[in-house]
């Protein structure tokens, strides 16, 4: 995914304004990127835009090579939103159960889309709480079933918005390792954060840090001294 000049602004009764000014980059498959910053600098913004929720901005967004397509973009990605929403009810393995079946279809048969639900539950680390219905989930549980509910038809790109904003520091880790390694078997991973532990910065590949709808810096975390 490239992106360039992106520039976004609202008008109001009180004028125009300006929330994003002219941030390029690009995102590849197998890396893990994110865009911090502070509150109000346009991180949501960005992402909404780049996820194809906001329109109306300026500039140009490639994807494998070509303009993007938001029909055949929105089959290729998923957007996970800071609050999750999941049915306080339904088990974990339920609330799965009903993804497949409305993200499979009828493409897959009932043992297929079982196997499915197993092997992301398995891999998110949820399968031995399957059976707790989503209320009685912590909050880490909770950030990664909703990441495991967009899995089960496997899009290549996965947008987050502050997935670890209110979780303590074990839950935090435990999700930025867990994108890390979704990345690594060859997904297109960007998220949002506010300020992440010096710890948690290697774990990232890349980082957009925006401040005031300005890019600041772009580029490798291994270069990053926390702030
Ligand atoms: P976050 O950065 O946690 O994702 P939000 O994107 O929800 O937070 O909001 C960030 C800021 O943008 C808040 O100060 C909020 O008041 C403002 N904001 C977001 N959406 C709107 C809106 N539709 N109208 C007015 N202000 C908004
Ligand atoms: P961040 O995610 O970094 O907290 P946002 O992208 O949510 O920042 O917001 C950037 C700025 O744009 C904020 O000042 C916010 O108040 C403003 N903003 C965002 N969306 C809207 C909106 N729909 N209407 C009015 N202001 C908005």
């Amino acid at each position: 995914i490239i992106f360039s000049d992106i520039g976004y602004s609202i008008r109001s009764y009180t004028g125009q304004r300006r929330i994003l000014h002219n941030i390029s980059g690009e995102f590849y498959s197998g890396e893990l990127s994110c865009i911090l910053g502070p509150s109000g600098a346009g991180k949501s913004t960005l992402l909404n835009i780049l996820s194809g929720l906001t329109n109306g901005f300026d500039g140009c967004i490639n994807v494998n090579g070509y303009e993007r397509d938001m029909r055949s973009f929105k089959k290729l990605s998923c957007y996970i939103m800071q609050d999750d929403l999941l049915q306080p009810r339904l088990t974990a393995l339920e609330s799965m159960q009903i993804a497949a079946d409305l993200k499979l279809g009828t493409n897959f048969n009932k043992a297929d889309k079982e196997i499915i639900v197993t092997e992301v539950l398995q891999c998110l680390g949820l399968w031995q709480h399957r059976h707790t219905k989503c209320e009685q989930l912590s909050g880490g549980q909770c950030k990664r079933l909703s990441i495991a509910l967009e899995l089960v038809n496997n899009p290549p790109v996965i947008f987050l918005d502050e997935p670890t904003t209110g979780l303590d520091i074990v839950s935090t880790r435990q999700i930025v390792v867990l994108l890390r390694l979704l990345s690594r078997q060859g997904r297109t991973i960007i998220c949002t954060a506010h300020q992440p532990s010096a710890s948690l910065f290697a774990l990232f590949d890349n980082a957009y840090i925006v401040s005031n709808g300005s890019c600041c810096y772009q580029g490798s975390t291994a270069l990053l001294v926390p702030f």
